[in-house]
């Protein structure tokens, strides 16, 4: 067995409230400069909603990710390598800059030249605004924007008409530095790689011949392509601090602490096969075959063969993203059915349910109230299914059953009564497994959510700690310098 180690992260989108500082942050310290003010690496969609670039889920549209052919092989959506030569010249499949939209700046000289007046002078846009990365921010434009959303698109009459009144969330995104990326496969001249040390996908601008293959290949439409310098550029995964030990910007400054990094341990060999699998509702489990038990004697030792080192087992043992993914089973992939495997999980949320009991007039904190949700709200869990799990409820419904159970219990505790060992045992858990669950989702410290081990560089010289944005973390591991 061959093992890689592959940094990953997962999102709570429960604690997401839109506030887009990841956005801000990410845009400041990686795409503040021209030919990439279009670009936003982290953005955060409103869901239900067209997302950015509009409407990008639509495959049949864009043919980003990997299909299966009639004999089960798997191919690039967006066409053969032959096909791709023969369209080098002329690519139908790429968002224009209006899906994406305008850049646009403000009239700030009005501010100090505005003649004296009894109204304050404003700074008005320089050119009349059309859209923009989150024009349906908080569903803003109601039914009218919100019906060009792929997902609802696929949904019944009726949901589409109910869901304003029905449920909303947030989506943060970023590259999801898949296990089997079709960006990496698209590009013709070979320009965007996988590295081998921690799986992060990154773009060499020295070898990139601006083709754009690989933002018609991506189906999450996080490549992007500089205008002025004619280079792709994505999310890099914030690599120089990453390999410092240091959470990428947009987690470090996520205001709902939602975000967990950390390594897990995967067999490079199983991926071909796991992104194979016919039926979409397998991908899930066959995802995460890939993944291999950090704490299995066997894993480590084939770890510690494949070169991986020890201190990164140890981080792969202690890392919440494993955590989230296996021992709580509450975390899942991003539309695996673009078989991409990517490596940026989702909790999905609950307040959806919660708000539509409330709405009914019942108590959104009672636990039976809410399991019988679960059961029977299919608006949300239907629209949930078709992010996270292709389509199939099952998987959505025990995630939330799980979330239902932990704010059960956990209301009986906060309230001083004793602890109702039968509320996590309906959902196959302990108690003291539920509390810890609780910690990690509500109360974890940095050290905890972020377990991120320092880059093994010994023979490239001292990193480069130049980056700007500051750490108050703790770094879990020493440097270690081999001789
Ligand atoms: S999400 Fe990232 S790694 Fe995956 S295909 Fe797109 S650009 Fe490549
Ligand atoms: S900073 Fe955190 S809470 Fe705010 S929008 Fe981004 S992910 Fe959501």
């Amino acid at each position: 067995m061959r093992v890689l180690a592959q940094m990953a992260m997962v999102m709570n989108l429960d604690k997401c409230i839109g506030c887009h500082t990841c956005s801000v942050t990410c845009k400041q310290a990686w795409t503040n400069r021209g030919g990439v003010e279009y670009a936003w690496f982290n953005n955060v969609e409103t869901r239900p909603g067209q997302g950015y670039p509009r409407t990008y889920e639509d495959q049949d549209r864009w043919r980003g990710g990997w299909t299966l052919t009639r004999r089960g092989r798997l191919k690039l959506r967006s066409g053969s390598r032959l096909r791709k030569l023969a369209t080098l010249f002329f690519n139908p499949h790429l968002p224009a800059l209006s899906d994406y939209y305008e850049p646009w700046t403000y009239d700030y000289q009005n501010l100090i030249t505005a003649p004296a007046g009894d109204d304050l002078p404003t700074a008005k846009p320089t050119a009349p605004i059309t859209w923009s990365a989150n024009w349906d921010d908080s569903l803003a434009g109601g039914p009218e924007l919100a019906q060009h959303d792929p997902i609802l698109k696929a949904m019944s009459e009726r949901i589409r008409l109910e869901f304003e009144q029905a449920f909303m969330f947030y989506l943060p995104r970023i590259c999801e530095h898949c296990l089997n990326p079709s960006c990496v496969a698209s590009c013709p001249s070979g320009a965007i790689y996988k590295r081998t040390e921690d799986g992060i996908v990154l773009v060499d601008s020295d070898t990139c011949r601006s083709w754009r293959s690989c933002v018609t290949g991506c189906p999450y439409k996080k490549v992007f392509l500089n205008h002025q310098t004619g280079k792709a550029e994505k999310c890099t995964f914030c690599f120089p601090r990453i390999e410092l030990g240091m959470p990428t910007v947009c987690a470090q400054t996520c205001v709902g602490r939602l975000r967990y990094i950390g390594v897990v341990l995967y067999d490079p060999d199983r991926v071909l096969e796991a992104a194979s699998v016919r039926d979409e509702h397998s991908l899930i489990d066959a995802q995460k075959q890939v993944l291999l038990d950090p704490h299995d004697p066997s894993v480590i030792e084939a770890a510690l063969r494949s070169g991986i080192p020890q201190d990164w087992v140890v981080a792969a043992q202690r890392s919440p993203v494993y955590s989230l993914i296996f021992d709580y089973q509450l975390a899942l992939p991003l539309h695996p059915e673009y078989r991409t495997l990517p490596m940026v999980w989702y909790i999905p949320p609950l307040s959806p349910v919660v708000d539509a009991v409330r709405d009914t007039g019942f108590d959104g904190e009672d636990a039976a109230n809410l399991f019988a949700a679960v059961e029977a709200l299919r608006i949300p869990i239907g629209y949930l299914a078709s992010l996270f799990t292709a389509g199939d409820p099952a998987p959505v419904r025990e995630v939330l059953r799980r979330l239902v159970a932990m704010r059960a219990f956990m209301r009986d505790i906060n309230l001083g009564r004793d602890p109702d060992e039968s509320i996590p045992a309906s959902v196959g858990m302990t108690g003291s497994q539920m509390y810890d669950m609780y910690r990690l989702l509500a109360i974890a410290k940095a050290e905890d959510r972020y377990v991120i081990p320092h880059a093994h560089r010994e023979d490239a010289g001292a990193p480069n700690d130049g980056c700007s944005v500051p750490t108050p973390v703790s770094l879990p591991f020493p440097k270690v310098r081999q001789s």
